[in-house]
């Protein structure tokens, strides 16, 4: 009896690791700040697909504060709309059944909470959130934000789902994750 209710403690012990890792995957992944680089973190769960991305400011608006004149404001309020549209830079595999459920965007810069910005290099932390019949079913996303930011030229993309983690970068024209299968 004592040895059993050991063994299915150990099991829910390796179960909780397990759901865990995908969130843990997220949190640690801090990039460096790069320009022309963002970092893009993906993490599959059954339901439940996350986009993360850390990218400087200068990729989105060319300049890295709180925008001064008329001018910036408006091309940070356009950058912020197209982010906020998630589903114009992101096309998942139809597969997986997944609707846009939440996109939240941090910048202290920009008046978007998050940490405020230090020194002369401020970032954009965004988080993109769908819902989906089996996320798992996905074999690809397509991440096009160097098409809706011509700054950006790599895409340094981590993946954390059921098969583990893997590392993918993309230049070029390539927009396409391949998930693991
Ligand atoms: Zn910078």
């Amino acid at each position: 009896m004592k040895k059993s209710l050991r063994t299915s403690l150990a099991a829910l012990a390796a179960l909780a690791a397990a759901v865990m890792l995908p969130t843990l995957a997220l949190a640690q992944t801090h990039a460096a700040h790069e320009h022309g680089k963002v970092a893009v973190d993906i993490a599959v769960e059954r339901e439940q697909l996350t986009i993360g991305i850390d990218t400087p400011l200068d990729n989105l608006l060319g300049f890295e504060r709180a925008p001064r004149s008329a001018a910036e404001k408006q091309a940070a309020d356009a950058a912020v709309a197209r982010l906020r549209a998630a589903d114009g830079w992101l096309r998942i595999d139809p597969q997986a059944g997944c609707q846009l459920q939440a996109v939240t965007l941090e910048s202290g810069a920009l008046g978007l909470g998050g940490a405020p910005a230090e020194g002369e290099h401020a970032d954009l932390e965004g988080s993109v959130t769908y819902r989906c019949t089996d996320a798992t079913r996905a074999a690809w996303i397509d991440v096009g934000l160097a098409d809706a930011f011509k700054r950006v030229k790599v895409l340094q993309v981590q993946v954390a789902g059921p098969q583990g983690q893997a590392k993918q970068t993309l230049s070029g024209k390539n927009r396409r994750v391949v998930l693991a299968k």
